[in-house]
This record gives structure tokens, sequence and C-alpha cells, in this order.
């Protein structure tokens, strides 16, 4: 579905986002990548969602990306006799093994990793941050812990340690049943929660055998400080703005996604802003001025993607939060400022000849008056080479591997368009022209740019740039072989 704009789109699905007539709304208000969040959900539920998106993608023949996002080692507490308490400021409370229901003095923490790494003065996190918890005396089956900020404490809250890099298992049981599950099903990509270290990359992709690419959700600190080794093993990133605003003071957020979006984009993988973009539109059909503004932020930095999680899965109104960022996106890429943010960031990483042939074809057809850049790919590497120049003329990738056009919807501007498998280069081009025509990029008097590597089908051999005019006869009457 052609869009007219290059930031990425991604909606979580939930609850206010299951039916068919929904998802379908979503895609065509400009969803481009679909987020299964697999902490919530039973397998019999992702299994309807996931058909229903591959119908969407069958019926308006549109390449559609669905991204896995794993729950990770999520810290939870147990339950409470009253299902809940209130911890006043000054109070001493207690975490244990014991799983008996907790009371106002303590609650289970059945995590016994967690405590033989706690040590006194560590901080404790309950509920997204809004309780604060100091630990004064711990041993291998308790904290005793001071409460700094009170609050209410209920069954099941989510526990963060950012001071401690947790001797935890990148992914526990259920994640890996998860894994397995939705490899099986086809996804696109898993998304990794609570990556640590380059090595829980690792141990994902091994289980992953290249069935889904792999992307790093950087929500701790941990992450935060070995980001470039874990950039380098993963395909992807997310600023998961959520947590890592509660393991870090949320002031450091902004800092840091500037530092990962360029870091993405100089490496030429994927990065997607997540987390409270249009918080208010889960109970209201306006976002705030903040709001709009912080998505515009996310795009001026040069975001390959932005990302919906409650407004389009739980909120009210799903569809218009999904039209909001695109108008958005639409006003910020059509300001002056914006292309020359972007391209005053460019990287200069110019070391393989697939590196000179993109930029190469970048410069001509900025310098021309050349519609669009065609690329053909395989493994998708020439496309996400190509989004790193962030040309101002369209790119179309060129793939007969649906799982290759799939993947690159979560790239900044690539739009993928199938293609039979190829033998000859003049087929290619004819194959360029006549889908630059039928997206509307161009009409038979204007001309394109090909990339392509010959021969075909041998990654990594892009070696050919040609000018092409978009009229059949004139591609013959030039090479008439
Ligand atoms: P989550 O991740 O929504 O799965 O928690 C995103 C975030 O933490 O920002
Ligand atoms: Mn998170």
């Amino acid at each position: 579905m052609r869009r007219h704009r290059n930031v990425k789109i991604v909606a979580t699905l939930g609850p206010a986002s299951e039916s068919y007539e929904m998802i379908r709304a979503l895609h065509e208000a400009g969803a481009d990548v679909f987020r299964l969040n697999m902490s919530h959900g039973a397998h019999d539920d992702i299994r309807e969602k996931h058909r229903i998106i591959r119908q969407v993608e069958q019926d308006l023949d549109s390449p559609i990306c669905i991204l896995a996002d794993l729950q990770g080692p999520k810290l939870r507490v147990g339950v409470f006799a009253n299902g809940e308490e209130e911890l006043e400021a000054g109070a001493s409370f207690r975490l244990d093994l014991d799983e008996a229901e907790g009371d106002a003095t303590r609650v289970c923490l059945p995590h016994p990793e967690i405590f033989q790494a706690l040590e006194p003065g560590a901080s404790l996190l309950v509920n997204d941050g809004k309780i604060r918890l100091r630990v004064t005396d711990c041993s291998p089956s308790h904290a005793t812990c001071e409460v700094i900020v009170g609050g209410t404490i209920s069954n099941r809250k989510g526990v963060n340690v950012p001071d401690v890099e947790l001797p935890l298992a990148a992914l526990s049981e259920k994640d890996r049943k998860d894994l397995e599950f939705v490899c099986q099903l086809g996804v696109d990509w898993l998304a990794l929660s609570f990556v640590q270290r380059p090595e829980d990359v690792a141990e994902a992709r091994a289980l992953a055998k290249g069935r889904a690419a792999v992307l790093s959700k950087i929500e701790k600190p941990s992450a935060v400080k070995r980001f470039d080794a874990i950039l380098d093993v993963s395909d992807g990133i997310m600023v998961a703005r959520g947590d890592l605003g509660v393991e870090l003071p949320v002031q450091n957020v902004p800092p840091i996604q500037k530092r990962l979006v360029r870091a993405c984009r100089a490496a030429a993988k994927p990065v997607i802003v997540a987390t409270q973009m249009l918080e208010s539109m889960i109970e209201s059909p306006v976002p705030t001025r903040a709001e709009v503004s912080d998505v515009a932020t996310a795009i001026y930095e040069g975001a390959d993607a932005i990302m919906l999680s409650a407004e389009s899965a739980a909120g009210g109104y799903p569809v218009e939060a999904v039209t909001t960022m695109d108008n958005v996106a639409r006003e910020v890429e059509d300001d002056p400022t914006y292309t020359q943010i972007i391209e005053s960031s460019r990287v200069a990483a110019r070391t393989t000849v697939a590196d000179g042939i993109v930029a190469a074809a970048r410069e001509i057809a900025e310098t021309a008056d050349i519609k669009a850049i065609c690329c053909f790919t395989q493994s998708g590497t020439t496309a996400l080479l190509t989004a790193r120049e962030r040309p101002r003329v369209p790119i179309i990738a060129m793939t007969s591997l649906r799982r290759t056009a799939r993947r690159l919807a979560l790239t900044w501007g690539v739009n993928c368009v199938m293609t039979s498998e190829l033998d000859r280069f003049k087929m290619a081009v004819i194959n360029a022209a006549r889908a630059a025509r039928a997206q509307g990029y161009a009409t038979t008097d204007d001309q394109i740019v090909v990339t392509a590597g010959v021969p075909f089908n041998v990654p990594g051999t892009t070696n050919i740039l040609r000018v092409a005019p978009c009229q059949e006869s004139l591609i013959y009457a030039a090479d008439p072989s």
C-alpha cells in the first residue's frame, strides 16, 4: 500500500484491535507493522491475530510486517491477601520467597536470582516506578526495604531493579516456548525485552535460526552501556522508553533516544521509537500538543518507525491514533528543515561497492529529475543501505522473497514490490519501470534509477546502476539483446 511518508508506523494489537475490520482499517490508515505482545494473550489468540493480518495482506496485496514482542525476564511480585496494600513512605517492607499471600509488611518476589544479586542500598521500583524501595538488609532469600516513595501495591505488579545487572537468562521458559510458537507461525521480527548483554541477543538468534529478524529493546541501563556491542549483533533496535524511563531518570531518555537513533542509521539497521507517543489518545480522539511534538521529534531525528502501544491495543481510538501519526509524519517530512536535518546527519560510511552504488544512486536521482530509486534485493541489504542514504526520492525495493518484503516494511522509506525471479538485467529494468508506474511514482515520460547485483540471486553483489526510462519501448531500444 503506497504511503505518502517515509517513517513507518508500528501498531500494537490487543483487545481494541482484534477484528478483521479493525486490523484492515489500521493498515489502510497507515500501520505498516503490527506488534503482537507476547506478555498478553494466549497462543490461540496470537494465532488468530496472525491469521487475520495475513488475510488482510492477501486481500490488499500489500506486504505486512509482523513483530512478535517476547516478554523477557520481567519481574513481578506475588499476590496479596487483600488484592492490594498501601505502602507509606518511611515504613519497612519485606520481599521474600515465601509464596504465602502478602500483606502490608511483606510480599513474595518469586525470583531467587534477584536476592543473590541484591546489595544494601540498591533501589527496587514497583508499578512502573511509582513506588520506590531501598534495600536495607538482604540475604539469598529475602530483602528488607525502606519505602522511599509510597503508593498502592497490588497483585503481580512489575518490579524494576535498575542498579544491578541481573543474573537472569535472557529468555525465560515462557519466552522460549513463545519464540518457537511464533517462528512456526511465521513472524518477521522478534523483539527481545530487557536485553542486558550481547550474549542475550545471540541466544535468541540461535533459537530463531534465521526464521525471523531479531530486534533488541533497549530498556535497561546495562543495555545502554553496552549498546554498541548489542547493536552489532541485532538486526534492529527499539528505544523502549517505558521501562527505560523507569530504570533511568526520565530526563536521560531523550538524549539516549537521539544517540541510539543516529547509531542505528549509521549501522543501516531499523530503529523504532516506542511508548507513550500518543498516550492521551487511549481516552481521547485528539492528542495533546506535547504528544504531537514528541512524534514529530522522533521523525526529525530520523527514526525508521514510531510505535503505538495501548493507543492501538486497548484504547478507544486506534484508527485515529494511526491517522494522527500519519498526518504528523507527512507534515514533518514536508518541512524543508526536516530535509536539512536528515541530510546534515548523513553518514559517510563508504567502504564497499554497494555503499558506493547506493550513494551514487541517491546523488544521481537528486541531481536529475528522477522519480524513484528501484533496488533489486534478496537479503534486503541493498534496500537497508539505500534507506541509510535517506534519499529525497522514493525507494522501491524489488524482491522475489516475501519475507524480505515483509521485514523491510519496518525500514524508513522502503516501499516493497514483489517480483518474479529474474535472470536478465533488462527484465529487471522493465519490472522496475512497471512497479514505479503502477505505484504512481512515475509515468511513461519519467526516468528511474535501477540498482541490482548481477548475476542475480548471489547475495552481496550490488554492482549495477542504470538510469532508465519508464517506457518499455525505450528500454527495449536501449538494450535490444
Ligand atoms: P513494553 O516495552 O511495552 O513491552 O514494556 C516498551 C517499553 O518498555 O517502552
Ligand atoms: Mn518494556
